[in-house]
């Protein structure tokens, strides 16, 4: 009976700014499934974590923690003892902090891979479950809720979810945080930023936001699966500074 309780109450909290969302059922569902089916690790298929992560400690503890890093944007440094990248020492960014779980490497990027473009709402999960995990306890407490990276509708249509979407889901039960992403959206689905200049992203990326109703959240932490340059995520920031928002966060499962 406690955990059914709990189970209602994070549901709950989710979405504030949305109407119905599937998600509501499918969290219930999680729990009454991990009762039948134990973990099985995402990497090596062997045992999971109870009560229901599909990851096992082993392969958790090979991926790499992204340390040392940028205190704005958490690009890794090559050397602890520097608290600044070259890029955000020489101008700011348009968000005041970021946080990355991870390195973006081998069987990461796999994981992410599979999350993103083989329809596995599975692995998008994990990785969800993965960032919470690594989330340092008092993160939570600058913010007051996550705004999962929009995708396009037609590409969310395409792919069945956003995996943004179901990291931030799983970061928001952990911590206790709405997830809320009503207002804003992808309006121009920008061709893949990967393989693109630093100018290039920026004007791929250029009009790709908008917002389309009011936004009351005054600490906000943005939640992607991948930052790379850091442009999708700045895009998203502009929009939020412009919303009112005064201090933004940037939380990712791994940073490149
Ligand atoms: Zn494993
Ligand atoms: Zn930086």
């Amino acid at each position: 009976m406690g955990s059914r309780k709990t189970a209602t109450k994070y549901l709950s909290r989710e979405e504030g700014c949305q109407p119905a969302d599937p998600f509501r059922v499918y969290g219930l569902l999680e729990l009454a499934l991990a009762r039948f089916f134990p973990p099985r690790c995402l990497f090596c298929l062997g045992p999971g974590q109870a009560p229901d992560l599909d990851l096992c400690a082993g392969c958790e503890a090979d991926l790499l923690p992204n340390i040392p890093a940028c205190t704005v944007c958490a690009q890794p440094l090559p050397t602890a003892g520097s608290f600044l990248c070259p890029r955000c020492a020489a101008r700011p960014r348009a968000f005041d902090a970021a946080f990355a779980g991870c390195r973006y490497a081998w069987p990461l990027d796999w994981a992410v891979q599979r999350a993103k473009y083989s329809g596995d709402i599975a692995a998008a999960a994990v990785l969800g479950r993965l960032l919470a995990r690594r989330l340092p306890a008092l993160q939570a407490a600058h913010v007051d809720a996550l705004l999962p990276v929009p995708l396009h509708r037609a590409r969310e249509a395409r792919r069945g979810y956003n995996q943004a979407h179901e990291i931030a889901r799983q970061v928001g039960r952990r911590v206790g945080l709405p997830v809320v992403s009503g207002p804003f959206e992808r309006i121009r689905a920008t061709p893949a930023q990967a393989g693109l200049e630093a100018a290039a992203r920026r004007r791929n990326l250029k009009g790709a936001f908008a917002r389309r109703g009011p936004w009351p959240y005054r600490r906000v932490a943005i939640i992607d699966d991948v930052m790379t340059t850091g442009t999708t995520v700045e895009a998203l920031a502009e929009l939020l500074r412009e919303a009112g928002s005064e201090w933004i966060e940037v939380w990712v499962l791994a940073r490149a």
